[in-house]
This record gives structure tokens, C-alpha cells and sequence, in this order.
């Protein structure tokens, strides 16, 4: 999962099933690499925040991330 502002890496993560990563449970989560974990969300080390905490997952939010596992249209 990267960000769609600064192309950091945010996190590595074992996607399950088919279709977009729109919701990233916590626990799939592989490795932390420039995501930040605050209060009200995942952020990026850049100060976009890119997902918002529901508890035991996140929910992304689509237009900040990419995600380098699939193929992206533009
Ligand atoms: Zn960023």
C-alpha cells in the first residue's frame, strides 16, 4: 500500500480475496514501513491521512492510497 501523494511505502499487506483493498484489517497488516498509527486514523509520514481507525481494521481512504499489488488504470 503506498500513498498516492508522496509514493511512500506505507505498509506492507496480505491481501485476501478479490477486488479493492478498501477496508485493511489490522491484523493482516505484514509490516509498518511509513504509515503512523494516531488516534483518529492511519496517516502517512508525509501528513496525509489515508485511513480512518474502525477498530479492528482501517477504512482507506480511496483517492490516498495506491495499492502496488494490482494493476492501476489511469
Ligand atoms: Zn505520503
Amino acid at each position: 500500500m503506498k500513498c498516492a501523494a508522496c509514493r511512500k511505502k506505507l505498509f506492507r499487506y496480505r491481501k485476501i480475496g478479490q477486488g479493492e483493498v478498501h477496508r485493511c484489517h489490522k491484523d493482516r497488516i505484514v509490516r509498518m514501513v511509513h504509515a503512523r498509527e494516531r488516534p483518529d486514523g492511519l496517516y502517512c509520514a508525509c501528513g496525509c491521512r489515508v485511513g480512518m481507525d474502525r477498530g479492528s481494521y482501517y477504512t482507506m481512504v480511496k483517492k490516498a492510497v495506491t495499492y502496488s499489488g494490482e494493476k492501476i488504470n489511469k
